[in-house]
């Protein structure tokens, strides 16, 4: 009996003891999931709950991301702007402008308690989509010595919309977009980037020319998207200066014939002003060395973007002199294929695309010799 109240007591004594050494655990374990529920966010933004939709502040959204922003309490609406983007909201309203581009969040923006607060899917659908590239812990900026000066030429524009896709997407409007992502970045490691065009406007083909060759760049980029009248074609391509170019007899005809000797099956745009820039490429006298520029830059689309690369292609036709640096024309996608028509009207896969053509450079220009002489 004696044993049995021992055996009791102890076990009282065992699960009293058990219980005081478990209880500081089970506090922090709710303590912690009680804070989980006011902090969600990765950023340990304060949270709002409205309605049942969850609400950030706006204010400290962004400050954790360096996004400077007006608001006008007039009109009860902001303005938030980093790296070239715009971004206009209203208070009442579900729709932002993005660069312009009306996008649904859902929910309303809201002032609570006093502060301006914006659904949790505005930092989700916006601002993770326009800057997710920087959080994602890619090397930015990117680190350029020696490629001190490049021209950035963004196909078609103005009276030439260059290929248009099935949704009525512009070819135009995407080769400015990827150019001027390509120029802010290239910009913001202090490269000296002229762009050949920056609004919707149409530089002849001389002009562009010139412009690099005025400017003594050490690189020409064109930027263009495809299109086939293979809708399932799709992926990225680079282009080059065909090793056939130097064949005078036949640069001669095809000057007279004023027509270029076009592969049909490498050139899907078939586009007058495509067929004419490169035949200004095929002038280059660098054309080792934009070969190596070409296939840097699919290697670096090829690792950094899902995206298929059909790779470097030299264009097998016949030209009359024109850049005399290092030029590259790349075709980023087919706007004929609809999934990647779709993909290109996204602002973080343009980045993308923008980001990976610097890294390109960038591994183009560690493989330069250390002293080069293109003048
Ligand atoms: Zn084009």
């Amino acid at each position: 009996m004696k044993r049995a109240i021992f055996n009791h007591r102890s076990r009282i004594f065992y699960y009293g003891y058990l219980l005081f050494a478990i209880c500081p655990v089970l506090f922090a374990i709710c303590y912690l999931l009680s804070g989980c529920a006011t902090l969600p966010t990765r950023e340990s933004l304060p949270t709002y709950t409205i309605k049942g939709v969850t609400y950030l502040p706006l204010a400290a959204l962004c400050n954790s991301r360096d996004i400077t922003w007006e608001y006008d309490t007039f009109t009860r609406s902001a303005v938030l702007k980093k790296e070239g983007h715009k971004i206009n909201l209203r208070v009442g309203d579900d729709l932002v402008l993005v660069d312009g581009v009306a996008e649904n969040i859902s929910s309303p923006v809201d002032i609570y308690q006093g502060v301006l607060v914006v659904p949790y899917r505005f930092k989700v659908k916006i601002l993770d989509d326009l800057y997710k590239t920087p959080t994602a812990g890619r090397r930015l900026p990117v680190v350029l010595s020696r490629l001190k000066t490049i021209v950035i030429d963004a196909g078609h524009g103005g009276k030439d919309p260059g290929t248009t896709g099935k949704t009525g997407l512009k070819e135009k409007d995407i080769n400015l977009d990827i150019a001027r992502r390509l120029a802010r970045i290239l910009k913001n490691s202090g490269v000296n980037v002229i762009m050949t065009r920056t609004n919707d406007t149409y530089p002849s083909l001389a002009r562009r020319v010139a412009i690099a060759n005025n400017a003594k760049a050490d690189l020409f980029m064109s930027i263009h998207t495809n299109a086939n009248r293979v809708r399932s074609l799709k992926g990225f391509e680079v282009y080059y200066v065909s090793p056939k170019a130097d064949d005078s007899k036949r640069a001669l005809a095809s000057a007279r014939e004023a027509a270029l000797n076009l592969d049909k099956s490498c050139f899907a745009g078939n586009s007058l002003y495509l067929r004419a820039t490169v035949w200004d490429l095929l002038y280059t006298y660098n054309r080792g060395e934009s070969m190596e520029l070409a296939s840097s830059i699919c290697h670096t689309i090829h690792k950094n973007v899902d995206v298929c690369v059909l790779g470097v292609k030299n264009a097998n036709f016949f030209v009359l002199r024109g850049a005399r640096m290092p030029a590259v024309l790349v075709e980023i996608g087919f706007l004929s294929n609809s999934k990647e028509e779709r993909l290109l009207k996204n602002n973080f896969y343009r980045q993308e695309i923008a980001e990976s053509l610097t890294r390109g450079l960038e591994d183009y220009e560690q493989g330069l010799p250390i002293v080069t002489s293109r003048y």
